[in-house]
């Protein structure tokens, strides 16, 4: 990164892409002080090569800027003290993305880079798109919030297309953000610890839209409809993509199971989503409405995107299929850390052997109450065991497992034994999963080998 060749800049946060951007920056010619306040993290750093300066006592008005990792807060619940020294110093405040887009802009502005963001579905769509954009012959370069940091990936060029998933807190730090497509799926309540309140959070995501070249916007909640309606009269290029209001004029649309491309009125088919097992469920609809929207602004053909829709995998842990053994399906949902997303995972299928529970999160499953008839049997996992089966009451049979080793073959054996003509186990916890394991992919990971050691003996459970 050149964009700083010459000049001093702070970096604090040297966890995950503040190190890559202190680096990143280092080797553009720009002289940088980092600093961490965890010293496994300075040290790490240290031997890296890079200047380890304590902040607390530079000179911030020698800085032209100041590098953030994502996670320091600017505001909410109070600006940590870097922000509160950058700003009476008066210099700005930027993540990796705004210093990606600026050599972008300096190196290769046309280079074809999607953005994604949204308060939910974003990591599923960015694998999308880049899988459908692979599908298509080009080269593709993934990363951001989804797991690589973006300055670690190859550099912009024409013909290579970066896919990036931006969380809120990037975006914050990305005052130009300017993709050639920017794709926003949805706003709904969340991360408001940060960002303080909702007009502020949808502010910040609608940043990504309205700075894209050609936008394409969900418009299936309130919030992102207001934003689609400004951009539009902005005179701005965007594409609507729709799963509960399939007959808008214009846009990407989910009409059952087909994927529709509506102009003026007029309905083409795109695809078929019906059996595609790695795009489950009515969220996925607007995730593949949204992916496919996004190919648009680079000319290709949406009627051929059917093949690359059907060889998408899926991501680990999101209603992942792990495998079947005669009518019995099991699925790890492990991702599901609060109600919201186990509504998804309920809602896809027709009846299920539910295992749920962990470190519960505010509101526990009382959200959920109206799905209840779709469970054939819970099995009770985690803290969460006493207060879950309160809120259940009558409403479905359950029983208390303790953990997943006892929770997994007693649902196994139900689900086997069931005279459902198809059945599933699914692992969608609707808790956090920091009571049992360090992670939810951890527990995610531990389902799955159960289940694989089950599969292998045949589940003589
Ligand atoms: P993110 O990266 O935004 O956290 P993911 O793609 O990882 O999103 O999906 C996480 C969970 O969010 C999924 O397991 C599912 O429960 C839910 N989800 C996915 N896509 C959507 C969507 N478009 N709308 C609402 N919920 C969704």
């Amino acid at each position: 990164v050149t964009v700083f060749s010459g000049r001093d800049v702070a970096v604090f946060g040297l966890g995950g892409s503040g190190l890559v951007s202190a680096q990143a920056l280092k080797t553009g010619g720009a002289r940088v002080s980092c600093w961490d306040d965890v010293e496994a993290s300075r040290e790490k750093a240290r031997a890296a090569g890079l200047d380890i300066v304590d902040l607390k006592r530079a000179d911030w008005n020698g800085f032209a800027a100041l590098v953030l990792a994502p996670g320091v807060p600017l505001t909410h619940p109070q600006p940590h003290w870097t922000v509160v020294e950058a700003k009476k110093a008066g210099i700005e405040i930027i993540g990796d993305i705004e210093l990606f887009c600026r050599q972008r802009r300096k190196t290769a502005s046309k280079s074809p880079f999607v953005a994604i963001t949204g308060t939910n579905g974003k990591s599923t769509t960015t694998a999308l798109v880049a899988h459908l954009y692979r599908s298509f012959g080009f080269q593709v370069e993934v990363g951001g919030n989804i797991g690589t940091p973006v300055l670690a990936l190859p550099p912009p060029q024409d013909n290579r297309v970066h896919v990036v998933e931006c969380s809120s807190f990037q975006i914050d730090l990305s005052p130009s953000i300017d993709p050639l497509v920017g794709v926003l799926l949805n706003v709904t309540p969340d991360h408001l610890d940060r960002h303080g309140d909702m007009g502020n959070y949808a502010a910040i995501k609608a940043r990504l839209a309205r700075g894209a070249d050609h936008s394409v916007i969900g418009v299936d909640d309130d919030i992102t409809r207001g934003i689609a309606d400004e951009i539009a009269k902005e005179g701005r290029q965007t594409t609507l993509v729709s799963v509960t209001r399939p007959q808008i004029e214009n846009g990407v649309v989910l009409e059952g199971t087909r994927l529709v491309r509506r102009v003026h009125g007029r309905s083409t088919p795109i695809a078929d989503l019906a059996g595609i097992h790695s795009l489950r469920g009515a969220h996925n609809g607007q995730n593949a409405a949204a992916a496919v929207a996004a190919l648009g602004p680079l000319g290709e053909d949406l009627e051929s995107v059917e093949k690359g829709l059907r060889s998408f995998p899926g991501l680990v842990h999101r209603l992942e299929e792990i495998g079947q053994c005669g009518k019995v399906l099991f699925i790890n949902d492990s991702k599901a850390t609060n109600a919201d997303a186990a509504e998804k995972a309920l809602l896809s299928f027709d009846k299920v052997f539910w295992i749920l529970g962990g470190r519960a999160k505010q509101g526990g499953i009382e959200p959920l109450r109206s799905l209840f008839p779709k469970v054939a049997k819970g099995y009770l996992i985690g803290e969460a065991s006493e207060a879950f089966a309160t809120t259940i009451g009558g409403a479905f049979p359950f029983e208390f497992c303790g953990d997943l080793e006892t929770a997994i073959p007693k649902a196994a054996r139900d689900a086997q034994d069931s005279a459902l003509e198809q059945s599933v186990v699914l692992l969608s916890p609707a808790c956090a999963s920091f009571d049992q394991f360090p992670d939810f992919e951890k527990r995610g990971d531990r389902f799955r080998e159960i289940v694989a050691a089950l599969l292998a003996a045949e589940m003589k459970v």
